[in-house]
């Protein structure tokens, strides 16, 4: 059962007794009073819209009561309403209550809704000062919460925050710079914004791997006794004094100053001289990290400079590859093939890798990739180079250039026994005891199996005699091998190359001359023929455009001096000539072939035979005139190796031969020339 009560009317208590059950009272009714009907509307109105606007009031009201007030009732009814349902103090109610004017009572409800509406706006902006005030660590935790239970949600992998988690720690517990810091800390959110497993994540995921691995502060001390510093090149390498003095003398300058603000070194040699490991032994013996780069083949600023991230498998230049391979701020990083990068190609790397030279810029290397400024000006550069000429002329100007010459019989000798012999041993797991190679084994591996400016080859001929030894020990019971000539030839198959024998037949139309080319010093073989045709000049043998121009002149020159010669001027109408170069593999160019290719054709020409036992360089000028030449030491040596002992050499170079080394030059004779009649009168047999 359920029983309403309604008030009915207002009334005053008159008189009242108790008697114990119930309280009875007499009362008299207080009437309504009315007062401006005019001033009535105006609170009515009021009342109402005060209501509305404080809308959450409205909760505490019956919907019924709710209908009533908005469709419209009496004055004196919606004040006893409002009493009813509006939460307002006990005695505000009573005083309500107790007011028979009815304007009066709307004018109390209306202050008390007032009341009402200011408390509310005070709440509410003391709840937007709270908010404020909650703290941003907070708000960064609730979002991640909010985050993970996204993910959690779209059944994304849980590791995936914790990854982020470790990374967040990686950048906040290690020294990096601010500016990388930042840049981490920014890619990181980003990252945890991606969906996990996503290309775009992993993109993102593999950038930040190599901005946090990239070595930012980690350094290795350098070892600053220079004595022990020249004790470890020595053990290192044999000879190359004038090499290590400069090594040592770049060094001291180094420590002197403390910076690095000096040109980079620039090993400049023939392959296998021992380029790269003698920059591996500045390593050692600074006590530094040593990290090598390659530019043979590299034709795009973007392998040096790196690819911008919007590449799909976008990485590093290799600058910075080499950097985080090193895992230090200051290695030594060999750059090497300089000149490889030059022959390839002549715009971008270059200046790319000018940046990373140049100390001036270095500090702030951009990496298209890493997007942030990398310093490099703690590293140790070291280039090397097979050929000067091949250097980019701004690379070559920021270069300290060391020459490493190539080697002479002796140098090798010296080089396999105190070097390469013990290497290979212990590379082998040989013992000392077990493997013999003497001297003059030696002396026959650098002749008839080598032809080489350093020492590669010979290394890898004492590796394979090695090897062949180890076998020997372990399936036939020797205790231990002594290589002979024999054994050699077994071993390694015939001889490859011959030895002073060479050509020693004279010959009609072939002359021997001497080139410097990336390889070191080469001899090289010209041949002329002739046959009936209108006067075209074949050449053959991969020549440069310089060499073809060597050939015009050589022939120009003999059509000039034909009478003198003994040749039939009309020749040239009814006759083609060819010459050729073999060993076509080689790019040959440079003038110096000037004497040897018109000695060839006047040889041919005249059927005269040359010389065998000899060989020349020289440029030779439209008339007539033998001009100095580059490479002398390097051309000798070559001589040397091939067994040749006799030498025409410009007259002007004579004071090159001082820089050939004594047990080369007491094996040959230099015969200076001015012109081409006495390089005529040396080399043809009349
Ligand atoms: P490059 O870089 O000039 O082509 P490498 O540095 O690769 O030559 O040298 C080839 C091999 O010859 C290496 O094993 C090196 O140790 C050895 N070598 C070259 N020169 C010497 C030397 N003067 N003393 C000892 N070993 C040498």
């Amino acid at each position: 059962m359920r029983v309403t009560f309604s008030g009915l009317e207002r009334a005053g208590i008159r008189s009242w007794q108790d008697n114990g059950d119930l309280i009875m009272a007499e009362v008299q009714i207080l009437p309504d009073v009315h007062g401006d009907s005019i001033e009535e509307m105006a609170l009515v109105k009021r009342i109402v819209s005060e209501f509305q606007h404080i809308s959450h009031l409205s909760q505490n009201f019956p919907p019924e009561v709710l209908n009533q007030l908005t469709s419209g009732i009496s004055a004196a009814a919606l004040t006893n309403q409002f009493a009813q349902y509006f939460q307002m103090d006990i005695p505000v109610k009573q005083k309500i209550l107790e007011t028979t004017d009815v304007n009066e009572r709307m004018i109390q409800i209306i202050a008390e809704l007032e009341k009402q509406q200011k408390l509310n706006e005070i709440e509410n902006s003391i709840n937007d000062k709270v908010k404020e005030h909650i703290d941003e660590s907070q708000k960064e935790y609730f979002l991640r919460e909010k985050l993970r239970a996204i993910k959690e949600e779209l059944g994304d992998t849980t590791n995936f925050t914790d990854d982020a988690d470790q990374l967040r720690q990686t950048i906040e517990n290690n020294p990096y710079p601010q500016h990388v810091k930042d840049k981490a800390l920014e890619e990181l959110q980003r990252y945890e914004m991606l969906p996990q497993g996503s290309g775009e994540a992993s993109v993102e995921r593999s950038y930040l791997d190599w901005l946090l691995k990239v070595p930012w502060y980690q350094e290795t001390e350098d070892n600053e006794d220079l004595k022990r510093v020249r004790q470890i090149l020595d053990e290192d390498h044999y000879g190359l004094t004038k090499v290590k003095e400069r090594i040592m003398e770049y060094l001291a300058v180094k420590q002197m100053t403390g910076t690095l603000n000096a040109p980079i070194l620039c090993l400049v040699g023939p392959p296998g001289v021992g380029k790269t490991s003698l920059a591996k032994s500045i390593a050692r013996a600074l006590d530094r990290k040593f990290v090598k780069m390659s530019l043979g083949g590299v034709k795009d600023e973007a392998e040096i400079r790196g690819h911008r991230r919007t590449y799909l498998g976008s990485m590093p230049g290799r600058v910075i590859q080499g950097m985080k391979k090193a895992g230090v701020i200051n290695p030594v990083f060999l750059i090497d093939e300089i000149d490889k990068l030059g022959a390839d190609y002549k715009g971008d790397p270059a200046d790319a890798l000018l940046e990373v030279l140049d100390p001036e810029q270095n500090a702030v290397f951009s990496d298209h990739y890493l997007e942030e400024p990398y310093d490099l000006s703690k590293v140790l550069f070291v280039c090397t180079a097979n050929y000067l000429e091949n250097i980019p002329a701004p690379l070559q100007d920021r270069l300290e250039i060391i020459e490493l010459p190539s080697y002479t019989e002796v140098d090798k000798e010296h080089i396999a026994i105190e070097h390469l012999i013990p290497k290979q041993i212990a590379v082998n797991g040989l013992k000392p005891a077990q493997f013999h190679l003497r001297q003059k084994e030696i002396l026959y591996l650098i002749r008839h199996y080598t032809r080489e400016s350093g020492v590669r080859q010979l290394e890898r001929c004492i590796g394979s005699l090695c090897r062949k030894t180890v076998l020997a020990i372990l399936n036939d019971g020797k205790k231990s091998v002594t290589v002979t000539k024999k054994l050699i030839n077994q071993w390694l198959g015939k001889e490859i190359y011959e030895y002073g024998t060479k050509e020693s037949k004279n010959q009609v139309g072939v002359v021997t001359g001497l080139a410097y080319t990336s390889f070191g010093g080469d001899i090289l073989q010209v041949e002329v023929n002739y046959f009936e045709g209108h006067g075209k000049l074949v050449l053959t043998g991969k020549l440069g455009d310089v060499m073809k121009e060597s050939a015009e002149i050589a022939v120009d020159y003999v059509k000039a001096h034909a009478r003198e010669l003994g040749i039939d001027p009309a020749f040239f109408d009814n006759h083609d000539v060819h010459i050729h170069v073999p060993e076509g593999a080689v790019p040959k160019d440079g003038p110096s072939a000037g004497v040897t290719l018109t000695t060839a054709l006047v040889s041919a020409l005249t059927n005269t035979p040359v010389r065998a036992d000899l060989a020349m360089t020289g440029e030779v000028t439209l008339r007539g005139n033998v001009l100095p030449i580059g490479g002398l030491r390097e051309k000798s040596l070559a001589a040397n190796r091939s067994g040749i002992n006799r030498i025409l050499i410009p007259k002007n170079n004579l004071r090159d031969v001082d820089e050939v080394p004594e047990e080369v030059r007491s094996q040959i004779t230099y015969v200076p020339v001015e012109n081409m009649s006495q390089v005529l009168r040396e080399a043809l047999t009349r």
